[in-house]
Protein backbone atom coordinates (compact mmCIF):
# COMPACT_ATOMS: atom_id res chain seq x y z
CA UNK A 1 0.00 0.00 0.00
CA UNK A 2 2.75 2.27 0.60
CA UNK A 3 5.31 1.06 -1.90
CA UNK A 4 7.33 3.47 -3.03
CA UNK A 5 7.04 3.68 -7.29
CA UNK A 6 8.94 5.93 -9.25
CA UNK A 7 8.34 8.16 -12.48
CA UNK A 8 7.48 5.21 -14.28
CA UNK A 9 5.37 3.32 -11.83
CA UNK A 10 8.08 0.56 -11.32
CA UNK A 11 8.86 -0.21 -7.60
CA UNK A 12 12.92 -0.35 -7.21
CA UNK A 13 13.01 -3.59 -6.53
CA UNK A 14 11.31 -4.77 -9.55
CA UNK A 15 13.68 -2.12 -11.80
CA UNK A 16 16.56 -3.55 -9.92
CA UNK A 17 15.60 -6.67 -11.52
CA UNK A 18 15.10 -5.62 -14.45
CA UNK A 19 18.73 -3.78 -14.66
CA UNK A 20 19.96 -7.35 -13.56
CA UNK A 21 18.30 -8.71 -16.01
CA UNK A 22 19.92 -6.45 -18.73
CA UNK A 23 23.52 -6.82 -17.71
CA UNK A 24 23.98 -10.57 -18.50
CA UNK A 25 25.54 -10.77 -21.26
CA UNK A 26 23.59 -13.10 -23.26
CA UNK A 27 20.17 -12.21 -22.24
CA UNK A 28 18.08 -14.31 -24.86
CA UNK A 29 20.04 -16.92 -26.49
CA UNK A 30 22.61 -19.31 -25.50
CA UNK A 31 24.38 -18.68 -28.70
CA UNK A 32 24.21 -15.44 -29.69
CA UNK A 33 27.75 -13.52 -28.69
CA UNK A 34 27.98 -11.02 -27.09
CA UNK A 35 30.35 -8.75 -28.98
CA UNK A 36 27.50 -8.99 -31.46
CA UNK A 37 28.51 -6.07 -34.64
CA UNK A 38 26.11 -3.41 -35.36
CA UNK A 39 23.84 -3.21 -38.25
CA UNK A 40 26.23 -0.72 -40.23
CA UNK A 41 29.29 -2.79 -39.87
CA UNK A 42 27.26 -5.95 -40.91
CA UNK A 43 26.51 -3.72 -43.69
CA UNK A 44 29.79 -3.56 -44.82
CA UNK A 45 30.93 -7.07 -44.49
CA UNK A 46 28.32 -7.61 -47.18
CA UNK A 47 29.96 -4.62 -49.18
CA UNK A 48 33.18 -6.79 -48.81
CA UNK A 49 31.55 -9.85 -50.02
CA UNK A 50 30.23 -8.13 -52.96
CA UNK A 51 33.52 -7.09 -54.22
CA UNK A 52 35.02 -10.30 -53.34
CA UNK A 53 32.84 -11.77 -55.78
CA UNK A 54 33.77 -9.57 -58.30
CA UNK A 55 30.92 -6.63 -58.17
CA UNK A 56 30.72 -3.32 -57.35
CA UNK A 57 29.32 -2.28 -54.47
CA UNK A 58 28.57 1.50 -55.90
CA UNK A 59 26.44 0.06 -58.97
CA UNK A 60 23.05 1.69 -59.21
CA UNK A 61 21.60 -2.10 -58.73
CA UNK A 62 23.79 -2.78 -55.48
CA UNK A 63 23.48 0.30 -53.68
CA UNK A 64 21.34 -0.72 -50.99
CA UNK A 65 21.65 -4.49 -51.17
CA UNK A 66 24.01 -4.57 -47.93
CA UNK A 67 20.64 -3.33 -46.64
CA UNK A 68 18.59 -6.02 -47.60
CA UNK A 69 21.03 -8.65 -46.94
CA UNK A 70 21.02 -7.24 -43.58
CA UNK A 71 17.49 -7.46 -43.14
CA UNK A 72 16.85 -10.64 -44.40
CA UNK A 73 19.61 -12.32 -42.07
CA UNK A 74 17.59 -10.51 -39.29
CA UNK A 75 14.65 -13.04 -40.83
CA UNK A 76 17.10 -16.35 -41.58
CA UNK A 77 18.57 -16.07 -38.15
CA UNK A 78 15.89 -15.15 -35.64
CA UNK A 79 16.29 -18.32 -34.31
CA UNK A 80 18.75 -17.08 -31.73
CA UNK A 81 16.34 -14.55 -30.35
CA UNK A 82 13.61 -17.21 -29.32
CA UNK A 83 14.08 -19.78 -26.57
CA UNK A 84 12.07 -23.26 -27.52
CA UNK A 85 11.93 -24.67 -24.18
CA UNK A 86 9.92 -21.61 -22.90
CA UNK A 87 7.87 -21.98 -26.16
CA UNK A 88 7.09 -25.31 -25.21
CA UNK A 89 6.32 -25.01 -21.38
CA UNK A 90 2.57 -23.78 -21.77
CA UNK A 91 1.00 -27.58 -21.95
CA UNK A 92 -2.57 -28.73 -21.31
CA UNK A 93 -3.38 -31.57 -18.82
CA UNK A 94 -7.09 -31.88 -20.16
CA UNK A 95 -7.01 -34.07 -23.18
CA UNK A 96 -10.42 -35.72 -22.70
CA UNK A 97 -8.80 -39.23 -22.38
CA UNK A 98 -6.66 -38.79 -25.97
CA UNK A 99 -4.15 -41.19 -25.51
CA UNK A 100 -2.61 -41.89 -29.09
CA UNK A 101 0.71 -40.00 -30.70
CA UNK A 102 0.05 -36.74 -32.12
CA UNK A 103 1.61 -35.94 -35.74
CA UNK A 104 2.42 -33.12 -37.90
CA UNK A 105 3.45 -34.26 -41.23
CA UNK A 106 5.00 -32.00 -44.16
CA UNK A 107 5.93 -28.96 -41.80
CA UNK A 108 8.06 -26.94 -44.26
CA UNK A 109 11.93 -26.57 -43.39
CA UNK A 110 13.90 -23.65 -44.40
CA UNK A 111 17.58 -23.22 -42.58
CA UNK A 112 20.99 -22.54 -43.36
CA UNK A 113 23.54 -24.90 -43.55
CA UNK A 114 26.47 -23.76 -41.16
CA UNK A 115 29.47 -24.39 -43.28
CA UNK A 116 28.15 -22.56 -46.75
CA UNK A 117 25.64 -20.29 -45.69
CA UNK A 118 23.53 -21.31 -48.03
CA UNK A 119 19.71 -23.05 -48.08
CA UNK A 120 18.16 -26.01 -46.26
CA UNK A 121 15.03 -26.61 -47.63
CA UNK A 122 12.64 -29.41 -46.75
CA UNK A 123 9.96 -30.95 -44.77
CA UNK A 124 10.09 -31.94 -41.24
CA UNK A 125 7.46 -34.94 -39.97
CA UNK A 126 7.47 -35.03 -36.21
CA UNK A 127 5.57 -37.11 -33.76
CA UNK A 128 5.31 -37.83 -29.76
CA UNK A 129 3.53 -39.57 -27.49
CA UNK A 130 1.77 -37.41 -24.94
CA UNK A 131 2.06 -38.55 -21.08
CA UNK A 132 -0.82 -36.97 -19.57
CA UNK A 133 0.19 -33.35 -21.28
CA UNK A 134 -0.21 -32.07 -24.79
CA UNK A 135 1.30 -29.04 -26.01
CA UNK A 136 -0.41 -26.89 -28.72
CA UNK A 137 0.28 -28.21 -32.13
CA UNK A 138 1.36 -24.95 -33.27
CA UNK A 139 3.83 -24.83 -30.89
CA UNK A 140 5.80 -27.96 -32.40
CA UNK A 141 5.75 -26.00 -35.60
CA UNK A 142 7.37 -23.36 -33.76
CA UNK A 143 10.22 -24.95 -32.26
CA UNK A 144 10.92 -26.60 -35.34
CA UNK A 145 11.21 -22.78 -36.88
CA UNK A 146 13.35 -21.53 -34.24
CA UNK A 147 15.90 -24.41 -34.40
CA UNK A 148 15.55 -23.98 -38.29
CA UNK A 149 16.35 -20.27 -38.04
CA UNK A 150 19.75 -20.76 -37.00
CA UNK A 151 23.38 -21.94 -38.73
CA UNK A 152 22.88 -25.53 -38.33
CA UNK A 153 23.67 -28.69 -39.51
CA UNK A 154 20.54 -31.33 -40.43
CA UNK A 155 22.17 -33.77 -37.98
CA UNK A 156 22.34 -31.27 -35.09
CA UNK A 157 19.15 -29.80 -35.80
CA UNK A 158 17.30 -33.12 -35.90
CA UNK A 159 18.44 -33.87 -32.43
CA UNK A 160 18.01 -30.25 -30.38
CA UNK A 161 14.29 -30.16 -31.86
CA UNK A 162 14.17 -34.02 -30.01
CA UNK A 163 15.52 -32.73 -27.07
CA UNK A 164 13.77 -30.21 -26.58
CA UNK A 165 10.40 -31.88 -26.97
CA UNK A 166 11.63 -34.51 -24.53
CA UNK A 167 13.02 -32.08 -21.88
CA UNK A 168 9.91 -30.22 -22.00
CA UNK A 169 7.14 -32.23 -22.47
CA UNK A 170 8.41 -35.22 -21.41
CA UNK A 171 6.04 -37.50 -23.30
CA UNK A 172 6.57 -41.71 -23.55
CA UNK A 173 8.52 -40.56 -26.77
CA UNK A 174 9.25 -38.70 -29.72
CA UNK A 175 9.89 -39.25 -33.00
CA UNK A 176 11.23 -36.48 -36.25
CA UNK A 177 12.76 -37.05 -39.38
CA UNK A 178 13.48 -34.48 -41.45
CA UNK A 179 14.15 -35.00 -45.34
CA UNK A 180 15.84 -31.87 -46.89
CA UNK A 181 17.74 -30.40 -49.33
CA UNK A 182 20.96 -28.74 -49.21
CA UNK A 183 21.94 -25.90 -51.72
CA UNK A 184 26.06 -26.60 -50.50
CA UNK A 185 25.76 -29.68 -52.19
CA UNK A 186 22.96 -28.99 -55.20
CA UNK A 187 24.26 -25.79 -56.63
CA UNK A 188 27.88 -26.33 -56.04
CA UNK A 189 30.68 -28.45 -54.98
CA UNK A 190 29.43 -32.11 -56.14
CA UNK A 191 26.06 -30.41 -57.78
CA UNK A 192 24.17 -33.11 -57.20
CA UNK A 193 20.52 -31.61 -57.45
CA UNK A 194 18.65 -34.84 -56.89
CA UNK A 195 19.89 -35.66 -53.28
CA UNK A 196 18.34 -35.50 -50.62
CA UNK A 197 19.34 -35.92 -46.72
CA UNK A 198 17.34 -37.94 -44.67
CA UNK A 199 18.10 -37.57 -40.62
CA UNK A 200 16.03 -38.90 -37.82
CA UNK A 201 15.46 -39.66 -34.36
CA UNK A 202 13.24 -42.06 -32.23
CA UNK A 203 13.32 -41.85 -28.81
CA UNK A 204 11.28 -43.48 -26.04
CA UNK A 205 8.19 -45.95 -27.54
CA UNK A 206 9.48 -44.91 -30.95
CA UNK A 207 12.29 -47.15 -30.77
CA UNK A 208 9.48 -49.91 -30.60
CA UNK A 209 8.93 -50.69 -34.20
CA UNK A 210 5.48 -51.05 -33.67
CA UNK A 211 5.17 -47.33 -32.97
CA UNK A 212 7.63 -46.80 -35.62
CA UNK A 213 5.40 -48.57 -38.44
CA UNK A 214 2.80 -46.61 -37.17
CA UNK A 215 4.32 -43.07 -37.20
CA UNK A 216 5.61 -43.72 -40.99
CA UNK A 217 2.12 -45.25 -41.65
CA UNK A 218 1.10 -41.62 -40.38
CA UNK A 219 3.32 -39.61 -41.87
CA UNK A 220 3.06 -41.25 -45.70
CA UNK A 221 -0.80 -40.92 -45.38
ZN1 LIG B 1 26.96 -26.66 -46.51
Amino acid sequence: MDAVLDEAGQSPELKARDNNAGTTSEPHTSRSPSNRPSRCEAEAAVRTLIRWAGDDPTREGLLDTPKRVAKAYEEFFAGYNDDPEAILSRTFEEVEGYDDMVVLRDIRLDSHCEHHMVPIAGTVHIAYMPDGKVVGISKLARVIEIFARRLQTQETMTAQIADAIEKVLKPKGVAIVVDAAHQCMTTRGVKKPEVYTLTRQFRGCFKEARYERQFWDLVKG
